[in-house]
């Protein structure tokens, strides 16, 4: 089986300033100081090509902060203007498509939680309709290749054609030294069904943890996905959300100038 979506290559729609293409930012913004000022250290690095911040965060059990809101947005807006980052949140509904396009985000993200809903996909994907934006759809919370497959034909259809799928592992019952389980060989499959669908990783999400984000980044460049996407908070121990696996943009910039990239074929 290969997959047949229509999509431009990663090339037409983003451009790396540096290897390997790395979007960083917080879990979650929090203040306009914590936003902008991460922005800037983020873009200070030369490592990092777009900025993450979720403002809507779906949280697996109520109780937990589920992010600022649509204020957020103004300050995205103030980050880009004042960095030139260009800016991705995550979108879980018709009113968040429709309020980030507004507010010019460049790149919108499906979350985990979403992908395993097809009627959640669905109405993400009929308010892009007609619309050309970058998407970018995790793979949905357990290990179930054609919920994945099928958010991205849903939005696929909708008409995107900037498309990539973002590799954040799978939950497990077991327990394990990750926060979601790599699962390597669904992101293989999922390569070589689609070979001209980007895939970047998101270790922060497989690790949970910090410290196992270098090895996770590192295996994703080996295995040739196209680029990595990593939470970095300016103060990670006062995060509001994910503290544990969140970097210093200092401690991005070292993690990444440490990798090893593949070598081009000859
Ligand atoms: C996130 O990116 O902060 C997030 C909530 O990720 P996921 O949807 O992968 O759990
Ligand atoms: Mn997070």
């Amino acid at each position: 089986m290969k997959l047949n979506l229509d999509i431009q290559p990663l090339s037409s729609w983003i451009t790396p300033v540096n290897q390997p293409l790395l979007i960083a930012g917080p879990c979650s913004a929090e203040t306009e100081d914590q936003l902008v000022a991460t922005a800037h250290l983020l873009k200070a690095t030369g490592k990092v090509t777009a900025l993450r911040a979720g403002i809507w965060k779906p949280r697996t059990r109520p109780g937990e902060f589920e992010g600022i809101g649509s204020i957020g947005l103004e300050w995205l807006k103030r980050a880009k203007a004042e960095t030139g980052l260009p800016t991705a949140v995550e979108v879980a509904t018709a009113k968040h498509v429709e309020e980030a396009l507004a507010a010019g985000v460049d790149i919108l993200w499906v979350g985990a939680r979403s992908t395993a809903n097809p009627f959640t996909v669905q109405e993400i994907a009929d308010a892009l309709k007609g619309v050309d934006i970058p998407v970018m759809v995790k793979n949905p919370v357990n290990p179930d290749i054609s919920l994945w497959i099928g958010a991205l034909e849903r939005i696929n259809n909708a008409g995107v054609k900037k498309l990539a799928a973002i590799h954040r592992g799978f939950s497990s019952y077991e327990k394990s030294a990750f926060r979601n389980e790599p699962m390597w060989d669904i992101a293989i499959h999922m390569k070589t069904l689609a070979p001209h669908l980007p895939i970047i990783c998101d270790p922060s999400h497989i690790s949970g943890n910090r410290d196992l984000i270098p090895y996770i980044s590192q295996k994703a460049l080996d295995l040739d996905m196209q680029g990595l996407m990593i939470e970095s908070h300016i103060d990670p121990s006062v995060a509001w959300t994910d503290a544990k696996q969140q970097v210093t943009p200092a401690a991005l910039a070292t993690l990444v100038s440490n990798l090893t990239l593949r070598k081009p074929e000859t």
